[in-house]
């Protein structure tokens, strides 16, 4: 299973970043030199400055016109990057990490993500996007909306974070931020490591592709750990691991198409019996029907770990709020544009030239 990860924009790269760290193949992508600079584990030669003709190296300042134009200027040296790379040997996902809030990452991730469907058919191009607060304001939420929209035109599937999660642990905002892209990384780090490993029941690598490959639709990644010790019922721990509070997104899972559950944990806590009881219980709860399943048991283990994820989701109260917001501001703005337009023609029809005051 082979996977290349490209971080756009801030929040893209530094989500990236912690990729590199667990060894990942990576690379960053920026209209802003500052931020590339900032990186610590993506290897030099893999941070690409793109948009800089148009600005300067300084970035897009939250414009994802600008992020889009940046991304498409700089397209070619991008691709010639990203095939240096792969190289003769097939990829089976590019993720591409960004926040949708911002510029340069919600404006260039779905110009690449269409470029890379287009030069690697079968290969699956999977968006794992941070969505805005609420607070941020207006402008973060339409970006949103757009490239929401753009992206689930060319990409196989979204996995979407709800930042709006974060308030409730309570943390400052950077080390919120730095524990959500800590635990993204986790979870698809931990579900890629089990996929192409033997085991009782093994995932390969065309089962998860079959999973993301869900028509630009969303998807969610839990997880749940447990000291294996401590485990009175499995079957209860799967289930935790789909449930919305693991999730960063407010979704129903009911409406996911497919599924996947990874188990991996010391032979004696691995049931069948515990097992089948939830997978049943999740198979006749999601609304495709489905559930690709790995299980891992290792003896050197002493905790039990279940990484879930959820595909073809298409009921999202965090996406919804975005979409509907953008649509009523979108209304609103055009009304009290037009209102304004009414008001100056009122206010103004009548007035003569004044010429003849002046001689
Ligand atoms: P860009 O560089 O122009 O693409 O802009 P950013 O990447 O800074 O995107 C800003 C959006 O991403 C905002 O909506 C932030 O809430 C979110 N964001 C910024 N940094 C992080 C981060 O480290 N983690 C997460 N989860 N979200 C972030």
């Amino acid at each position: 299973m082979r996977a290349l990860i490209i971080g756009v924009g801030q929040c893209g790269t530094k989500i990236a970043d912690l990729f590199a760290l667990v060894d990942f193949d990576t690379i960053a992508l920026n209209t802003s030199r500052g931020d590339l600079e900032y990186l610590k584990h993506i290897p030099h030669d893999r941070r690409i400055l793109i948009g800089e003709s148009i600005t300067g190296g300084k970035g897009v300042n939250a414009n994802p016109l600008l992020g889009r134009e940046a991304m498409k200027r700089d397209l070619p040296l991008v691709m010639r990057k990203i095939g240096s790379i792969v190289g003769y040997e097939d990829v089976d996902i590019f993720f591409l990490t960004f926040g949708f809030g911002g510029g340069t990452g919600a404006g260039g991730t779905p110009v690449l993500a269409e470029a890379l469907k287009e030069e690697y058919p079968d290969s699956l191009v999977v968006a794992i996007g941070a969505l805005p607060l609420k607070e941020e304001g207006i402008r973060p939420t339409i970006n949103a909306a757009i490239t929401i929209d753009k992206l689930s035109k060319v990409a196989d599937s979204i996995i979407a974070i709800d930042n709006n999660k974060l308030k409730e642990s309570g943390d400052d905002i950077s080390s919120a931020y730095e524990k959500i892209n800590y635990t993204i990384v986790e979870r698809i780090a931990s579900l890629l490591a089990l996929v192409d490993v033997p085991g009782e029941q093994t995932l390969d690598a065309s089962d998860l592709k079959f999973v993301l490959k869900a028509f630009g639709s969303f998807a969610t990644v839990g997880y749940a750990k447990a000291d294996a010790s401590k485990v009175k019922n499995l079957s209860r721990l799967i289930i935790k691991s789909f449930e919305s509070e693991g999730l960063y997104l407010d979704a129903n899972i009911e409406s996911a198409l497919y599924g996947l559950v990874a188990i991996h944990g010391p032979p004696e806590v691995l049931k069948a019996s515990d097992i089948f009881e939830a997978l049943d219980y999740l198979t006749s709860k999601i609304r495709g029907k489905q559930i690709f399943r790995g299980f891992y048991p290792d003896p050197r283990e002493r905790d039990v770990e279940v990484v879930t994820l959820l595909s073809g989701i298409y009921e999202s109260k965090s996406i919804e709020n975005i979409v509907r917001t953008a649509k009523e501001y979108a209304r609103s703005f055009m009304q009290a544009k037009s209102e304004a337009e009414t008001k100056k023609k009122e206010l103004l029809t009548g007035l003569p030239d004044f010429d003849d005051v002046y001689p």
